[in-house]
């Protein structure tokens, strides 16, 4: 039955924006290719309305402003003093234009944007009782296999996490970021991770834009002996001319992530067969729904997709999962893993992980309910 108009729940308008950082310890350390972080910040992002409805987002950046330039700090005065006061009286169902005009505030800082935009989605979802999934066009699948990040650099250690994360059924893949030393001994590491794996489970690389093309072309042959199944973001982000010769080359598909943030950067990738898959982030890109968009020109193109993660907590990671739900190629699944990497997490019913895979959670919105209290005990001082 189509909706009515009478079933349309009258329009709240929003009344309240409020945002909240929390730090949050991780269970180990994460290394990235020129950086290393023990915890986590997430700027927690809450959209009232005058009807008494809440939509919670949360802006995160991977671990500090390495990534994008983008900071945890600076979103947190752009959303206050410049995106919140323009919310103020709008009505939420407005996505489209809200975000629009959003954009001719303020330009670029789609993390922040992203937040916001999660949280509009959120409400939304619980004012009309649907999960986001339903508002991107609907499911196609309500799980999404997960890698698992191995970083600790000890190869005896590694091994131990391996068998602990295989024997709990909660990742279906390894993820290693290289880059952090010299590219011979980052190959000799693989090797032994490839080793310990045994076949039972896939292996794929980051060395997140730390090799030169030259590097790169050297190590290709190396990392298809070694049955590496993806490489992520070998070269520099700008390099996609550079990123088209590798792919053409490489028996191993190459996947673009810092390379491609924008629907406009998806269509180059496009044009140049500059990548084998694209990774979707909903921070880089600004939100699910742009997301989506990147996500339906690759589709265009046949270019598979892949979920990738700025290790978010259970609601950036729900959020994820409300994306990937309903993007048509995904066949290596995506590293959406930021709650198990978390030693608390701020929700009260966390994303699940079984057959090796994130669960997309149920119930309206992002379908997760915070900890109140676990995040007065984690919001900074
Ligand atoms: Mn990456």
């Amino acid at each position: 039955m189509l909706t009515t108009l009478d079933t349309i729940p009258e329009v709240a308008r929003i009344d309240r924006v409020q945002t909240t950082i929390v730090d949050l310890p991780f269970r180990r350390l994460q290394k990235f290719a020129r950086f290393e972080a023990r915890n986590q910040s997430s700027l927690l992002i809450r959209i009232n309305t005058s009807c008494g409805a809440e939509g919670i987002g949360e802006a995160i950046v991977p671990c500090g402003p390495w990534w994008s330039g983008d900071s945890i700090e600076a979103m947190q005065i752009t959303i206050e003093r410049y995106l919140a006061p323009a919310l103020i009286g709008q009505n939420p169902y407005d996505i489209d234009r809200l975000m629009s005009e959003l954009g001719g505030l303020v330009r670029d800082n789609r993390f922040a944007k992203a937040g916001v935009e999660m949280a509009l989605m959120d409400l939304v979802g619980k004012l009309l009782d649907v999960p986001c999934q339903v508002l991107l066009g609907g499911m196609r699948r309500d799980a999404c296999p997960v890698a698992w990040p191995i970083a600790s650099g000890d190869a005896a250690r590694d091994a131990d996490e391996i068998e602990a994360m295989l024997a709990s059924g909660r990742a279906s893949a390894f993820k290693v970021k290289m880059g952090a030393t010299r590219i011979r001994d980052d190959i000799v590491r693989i090797e032994r991770l490839a080793c310990a794996i045994d076949g039972r489970a896939g292996l794929r690389v980051d060395p997140n834009e730390s090799w030169t093309e030259i590097e790169a072309l050297g190590a290709l042959s190396e990392l298809a002996r070694i049955g590496v199944e993806l490489i992520e973001q070998p070269l520099e982000r700008r390099a996609i001319d550079a990123s088209a010769r590798l792919a053409a080359k490489s028996p191993v598909p190459i996947m673009i992530d810092e390379g491609v943030q924008t629907e406009a950067d998806t269509i180059e990738v496009v044009r140049k067969h500059a990548a084998h898959l694209i990774s979707l982030k909903l921070m880089k890109a600004g939100g699910m729904r742009a997301s989506k968009r990147m996500a339906d020109i690759a589709e265009a193109a046949g270019i598979p997709l892949y979920l990738g993660t700025f290790l978010e907590t259970s609601l950036g990671t729900a959020a994820g999962l409300h994306l990937g739900a309903g993007v048509g190629l995904l066949p290596l699944g995506g590293e959406i893993i930021g709650p198990m990497l978390l030693a608390e997490d701020i929700a009260a019913n966390p994303v699940s992980y079984r057959n090796g895979a994130a669960q997309l959670p149920e119930g309206p919105g992002l379908g997760i309910e915070l900890d109140e209290d676990r995040v007065r005990r984690f919001t900074r001082a």
